[in-house]
């Protein structure tokens, strides 16, 4: 090594040192910090060695360098994005975003402890499944309640508890597979229920669940065919002729609603009537389940209701006790029935927000985004304006019933709106939008729930990125 290559290499910072600045911010007493600088500290020696003329950063730099690798790799990958894309139950971006009165809620019982199991009249140990049970019970008619993770988990529990060992009836046509990896026959399986297939994919009737029943049945299960629709020639049983099959051979009937509203979404927007949890509840079904992050507008949660005899079974089952979700799902599950019971669901919760607006109410909330954005797009080379679009409930309700919205569209070469769309969606807060017809929407109805302030500026900084 020649004197000259020693002298550079001796003007490396020492690793000690660069501990000790205070760009190292956040970082300085993580016992990462120093695997990290000495690796940077290294990599520079490398350099040095290959190339005598290689600038060598000083403490401060490597400091600021650790730093801001250290934030990179460990920034939280869940972050708040901007749904842009119309689809106002978005499974890939959280599903439901909840009130107001929920995240108080939640924040009130984080904070410190809490009744989560705690009866205060009696001053003795309470059960969690009471905190909400009333609740449901008025708002579905029900006899009994309870609450698990999710509705998978709400009906691995209902076929679990009453029917192991047994059979369980499902027609053809609703052996489906709600994303992901959510599929009824492995729900069956793993429940260690054995799943027997009645009637055919179109068309199923009320004798093909009688001529199946046999001293081995224990639960005849209808799930609700939620993110998709058979056309055509079609036919499946209905409830209530399953419910007197049920009550004639002493079988339970579940029925697995999925997005399970609690009211009538057909209310506030043209969409087609969703199932109530109710009308199962009335019309027999012996236990309903469903989601409490679809329709109803809550945290991740299945909720299960239904018959007192067949509840209880699911709620002593040991399987309930893995499934049992903690005190901030209960928080904010609560804080949203209330808003039910009080019929203030439409003004408070943000799905039903979003379903009642109209396209004179989002074009109006979109004025004041296109006018300042306007300029900005034209010196990036876009056109913007505001047009129409279409929005979804989305998260396997309502499939393919499409809500008339108007959006934020963009047009200009493909390029350009391709590298405005990454630069939105790889911004510190992410924007998602979409291309249809070679131009970039972004639909008001899912943005509506942000500031517009915010929309603009990221909107601006985007082009100005492009410019
Ligand atoms: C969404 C859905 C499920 C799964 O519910 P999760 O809450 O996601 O576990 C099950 N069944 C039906 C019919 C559904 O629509």
């Amino acid at each position: 090594m020649s004197k000259s290559v020693q002298s550079r290499l001796s003007q490396l910072p020492k690793v000690d040192g660069v501990l000790q600045r205070p760009e190292l911010g956040a970082w300085a007493k993580s016992p990462l910090a120093a695997g990290k600088v000495r690796e940077l500290v290294d990599e520079t020696r490398l350099l040095v060695l290959e190339d005598e003329s290689t600038i060598i950063p000083d403490a401060a730099d490597l400091a600021r360098m650790a730093h801001d690798e250290l934030d990179k790799r460990f920034r939280s990958p869940l972050r708040r994005v901007l749904n842009g894309t119309g689809i106002i139950i978005h499974t890939n971006l959280g599903r439901a975003p909840i009130s107001e009165a929920a995240i108080e809620a939640m924040n009130a019982v984080a904070r410190g402890y809490s009744t989560l199991e705690y009866d205060l009249d009696r001053g003795r140990r309470g059960s969690r499944h009471n905190l909400v049970r009333e609740h449901l019970l008025a708002l579905t008619g029900a006899e009994d309640a309870l609450v698990a993770n999710n509705n998978a988990s709400a009906l691995l529990l209902a076929l679990t508890a009453l029917a192991k060992r047994k059979e369980v009836l499902v027609s053809r046509g609703q052996l489906v597979e709600i994303g992901g990896s959510f599929r009824i026959p492995d729900i069956c399986r793993v429940s260690g229920a054995k799943l027997v297939e009645v009637g055919t994919t179109n068309r199923t009737r009320i004798g093909d669940y009688d001529k199946a029943i046999s001293a081995k049945t224990g639960v005849l299960l209808r799930v609700h065919p939620s993110n998709f629709r058979v056309v055509g020639f079609t036919e499946e049983a209905q409830l209530d002729d399953l419910v007197k099959l049920g009550k004639k051979h002493n079988l339970p009937v579940v029925d697995d609603l999925g997005s399970g509203a609690l009211a009538n979404v057909s209310s506030v927007t043209r969409l087609p009537h969703e199932p109530l949890v109710s009308e199962s509840v009335a019309a027999g079904a012996d236990v309903v389940t469903f989601s409490g992050d679809k329709l109803l507008g809550g945290p991740q949660a299945g909720l299960a209701v239904g018959k007192s005899a067949y509840i209880s079974k699911m709620r002593k089952h040991p399987l309930m006790r893995a499934v049992r979700p903690d005190k901030l799902t209960f928080a904010a599950l609560t804080a949203t029935l209330q808003q039910y019971l009080t019929a203030d669901h439409v003004q408070e919760l943000p799905i039903w927000r979003m379903f009642s607006l109209g396209v004179v109410e989002l074009e109006a909330w979109l004025g004041p985004v296109f006018t300042d954005v306007t300029a900005a797009a034209n010196d990036a080379g876009l056109e913007v304006e505001i047009g129409r679009s279409v929005s979804y409930a989305g998260g396997g309700s309502l499939p393919e019933e499409e809500m008339p919205s108007r959006a934020l569209i963009f047009s200009g070469t493909q390029r350009r709106l391709k590298d405005f769309q990454d630069g939105l969606r790889l911004a510190d807060v992410p924007l998602i939008g979409y291309l249809k017809d070679r131009r970039f929407h972004l639909d008001a109805r899912t943005l509506s729930i942000e500031s517009p302030d915010e929309i603009t500026k990221l909107l601006i900084a985007g082009l100005e990125e492009l410019s």
